[in-house]
């Protein structure tokens, strides 16, 4: 990371650390580099201890001076990390040796690596072609050079942060032209499949224009590459805009290269049970974590831990981190009895408890530990009651959760028949389905007479026992709506949810009974209008299919 991204992440930091409450805790912060370093300078100013910890091979082990010199430094790798939001305990193994270290709060913060491309376009690193890290880091090596030529994107899709680093280094190099003679130094970018609509990178684009960079864009036929014994590289080939052919060997050429998540994280999120998305980062883009939160309660996944962002989005990501942490600090300060209102958690009752461990292998956030018996860890269980429905003892319970109030809300709307309507039990996620359907019903949309509308607070939560249950009490049909796979909070309650229903839906076909009575959806808590259609069209269908109590076994 260059001096310009630090110094314009410590301005974010400073704005988001003013003003705030002091608040004891730790916090381990997992990253050996820059971005490590800054999280920790905001995290000291918050009174929040942060200790650091560092590879094993980290320079700084070797007594070498480093960005984070100021906080208290642990070389080492994770093992694994018990607890949950407010009281993990991490296993570390420090050159062979076992260390545990407890904090309030976890951040990952371990760098991207960057992977010139040399060798895919046939070139050597020598003076005369470099990669971009070393013109980032030391643009004086262009100073001197009449011609450059930077390479973008034609080996792969270009990133918006390797073509940021580009124009930042050329509109450096190239003064404003309006009322100087043309520049002597000629810039050009060769670019592949150039992606400039995000931020602010089309007006970069036009602005290096407008200074003198000269562009040649390459869909379909790259340029020929080649390189001199003097290390020059040579480019032929036809510009596809002028359809012209070209020759050009510039004084230096700056490989582009590929950004990587650490390759850490692989490791990492085994031992820690966090989840990954499929560009090996931790936590990826699901909204209802949004953003830094990962599938554990305190463990925060920040700027190059989470995805491939300028020094802006990291930044964001830091204060993020911060300002989660804090609160997670503060919480643990303040009265168990306040804590006690957090929303349901998941309580074992060990007198049904059968130990299969499937709450163990489970629970997608971490939560159940053998203590040595399964034991849910109440910092860390988000209430989605996936463990319940699972469970074959039925040895657990939610607490704060009315555990009953679905057959009452059934039964109630059965006894106060809305004509002849159907009675649709629909069992909602509160993040999708209750918030798409409250919002329908804000925007003065009439939902179906018969609803009995059941928030769950994640579509885990549904049992094949809770959809039996719904018929019993009186409902025509079972309705599940769900978040969109990949984005709900707990990972897969909608696959969890289908699989119940479909369960169910077999069972009904094997008596005769209609399994369409049975459906399952998913949608966005934005989806208003989808919602409200498949509630009616799933009215409709019951009309036609009369009464449940009334079906005749097909
Ligand atoms: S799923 Fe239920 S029975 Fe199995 S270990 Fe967990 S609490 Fe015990
Ligand atoms: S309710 Fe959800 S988060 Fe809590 S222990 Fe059960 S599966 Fe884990």
């Amino acid at each position: 990371m260059g001096n310009k991204a630090v110094e314009k992440q410590n301005n974010i930091l400073n704005q988001s650390t003013r003003n705030s409450d002091p608040a004891e805790g730790k916090a381990l912060i997992i990253g050996g580099g820059e971005y490590a370093a800054t999280l920790a300078q905001a995290f000291l100013k918050e009174n929040i201890r942060p200790v650091i910890l560092a590879p094993p091979e980290h320079p700084a082990r070797a007594g070498a001076r480093t960005a984070f010199d100021f906080a208290e430094t642990i070389f080492g790798e994770a093992l694994f990390c018990h607890g949950g939001a407010g009281r993990f305990t991490i296993s570390i193994d420090s050159a062979g040796k076992k260390k545990s270290l407890c904090a309030s709060v976890v951040i990952l913060a371990k760098e991207t690596r960057r992977l010139p491309l040399f060798e895919s376009h046939g070139i050597k690193e020598n003076p005369r072609a470099i990669s971009l890290s070393a013109a980032v880091s030391d643009s004086g090596r262009l100073a001197d050079a009449e011609n450059i030529v930077f390479m973008v994107g034609l080996k792969q899709e270009s990133d918006p942060v390797i073509f940021e680093e580009i124009a930042d280094i050329c509109l450096d190099l190239l003064p404003p032209s309006d009322d100087l003679p043309p520049p002597k130094k000629k810039i050009y970018i060769f670019a592949g499949n150039l992606k400039v609509a995000e931020n602010h990178l089309e007006s970069l684009y036009r602005q290096t224009r407008r200074q003198g960079a000269v562009y040649f864009k390459f869909t379909k036929n790259p340029p020929k590459i080649s390189q001199g014994a003097d290390g020059r590289v040579l480019f032929q080939g036809v510009d596809e805009s002028t359809r012209l052919p070209f020759v050009i060997s510039p004084d230096m050429t700056v490989v582009d290269e590929m950004i990587v998540p650490s390759p850490d994280f692989k490791a990492l999120s085994r031992r820690m049970g966090l989840e990954m998305d499929e560009n090996g980062f931790i936590q990826g883009d699901n909204v209802h974590r949004f953003s830094v939160r990962t599938n554990r309660k305190g463990i925060f996944a920040a700027g190059p831990a989470r995805k491939i962002q300028g020094a802006d989005g990291d930044a964001r990501d830091a204060a993020l981190a911060l300002s989660h942490s804090r609160r997670v600090i503060q919480r643990m300060a303040s009265d168990s009895k306040n804590r006690e209102n957090d929303g349901p958690t998941a309580e074992i009752n060990p007198g049904s408890c059968v130990f299969c461990l499937t709450c163990l292998r489970s629970c997608p956030h971490g939560a159940v530990e053998l203590a040595p018996n399964p034991t849910i860890i109440k910092e860390a269980c988000e209430g989605c009651g996936a463990c319940r429905s699972l469970c074959p003892g039925n040895a657990i319970s939610m607490t704060g959760l009315d555990e009953g109030a679905a057959d009452s809300k059934i039964k109630e709307t059965r006894l106060n028949p809305p004509d002849h309507l159907p009675v649709i039990a629909s069992f909602c996620c509160a993040r999708s389905g209750a918030a798409a359907l409250e919002s329908a019903l804000a925007a003065g949309q009439p939902l179906p007479r018969g609803l009995a509308l059941i928030t769950l607070p994640c579509a885990a939560a549904i049992s094949v026992e809770s959809i039996y249950s719904a018929f019993k009490n009186g409902a025509d049909g079972v309705l599940i709506l769900s978040c969109h796979d990949g984005n709900c909070h707990s990972g897969k309650g909608h696959a969890l949810a289908r699989e119940r229903a479909d369960y169910a839906a077999d069972f009904f076909k094997k008596i005769k009974m209609d399994p369409k009575r049975i459906k399952t959806a998913s949608l966005a808590s934005n989806m208003a209008g989808a919602g409200l259609k498949i509630l009616t069209d799933f009215e409709q269908f019951l009309m036609t299919a009369g009464r449940f109590s009334n079906q005749k076994k097909q």
